[in-house]
């Protein structure tokens, strides 16, 4: 996607080897413009499928999920991170170990909002080693609802997320595929 791609050249920051930050426009400040088309990128690239609900996790994957299920016109649910949690029949719950964070988060979601038979779309910001995806469909999964495909904002196709969930079949789609950082700049794919 042109303008995201753009927007990533002008204001993303390079940290270190594998990160990029981006907190100017969607991991703390937001632009709401851009939130919207990126939106409506995803229901086209989804179009056809019957989407029920569009999943994600806290807090950054929000932004870009609620304007996808907003295009979609679906209830957008978000999971949320726990430190530590005590087994509860009310929710489902997955590990995911955080890639930036380099810690371990229960992510969960209450059973009264994922139902038996419900078609769901991943949304997520960033794709690298794919923990946060898995461990939405786990809880989908444990849910018995089923996965449609997965939408990302920024894919880096050099760590080892897309080829896991290529692998599985799943269908995903990501707005701008960053191949590699050199020299602090970013080279995207294709
Ligand atoms: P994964 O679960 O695929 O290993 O990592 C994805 C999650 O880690 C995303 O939800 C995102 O919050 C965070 N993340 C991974 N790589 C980056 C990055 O380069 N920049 C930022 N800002 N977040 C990232």
């Amino acid at each position: 996607m042109k303008i995201l791609e753009d927007r990533i050249k002008k204001d993303g920051r390079v940290l270190g080897e594998d990160v990029l930050k981006v907190d100017n426009f969607l991991n703390h400040q937001v632009d709401p413009q851009l939130m919207q088309e990126m939106g409506d990128e995803f229901a086209r690239l989804f179009d056809g499928e019957k989407i029920d609900k569009v999943l994600t996790v806290e807090s950054s994957g929000i932004a870009p999920a609620i304007f996808a299920a907003a295009a979609l016109n679906v209830p957008m649910v978000f999971a949320r991170k726990k430190k530590s949690i005590t087994l509860s029949s009310e929710s489902y719950i997955a590990d995911v170990y955080s890639f930036t964070k380099q810690e371990t988060n229960h992510v969960m979601i209450d059973k009264r909002f994922l139902h038996e038979g419900e078609r769901v779309l991943i949304i997520d910001d960033f794709l690298a080693n794919g923990q946060a995806v898995t461990g939405l469909m786990e809880i989908a999964d444990a849910a018995n609802a089923e996965v449609v495909g997965v939408g990302i904002v920024i894919e880096k196709t050099f760590q080892k997320g897309r080829a896991m969930l290529d692998e599985k079949g799943v269908h995903v789609e990501s707005l701008a595929r960053i191949a590699a950082f050199e020299d602090g700049q970013v080279v995207f794919a294709d």
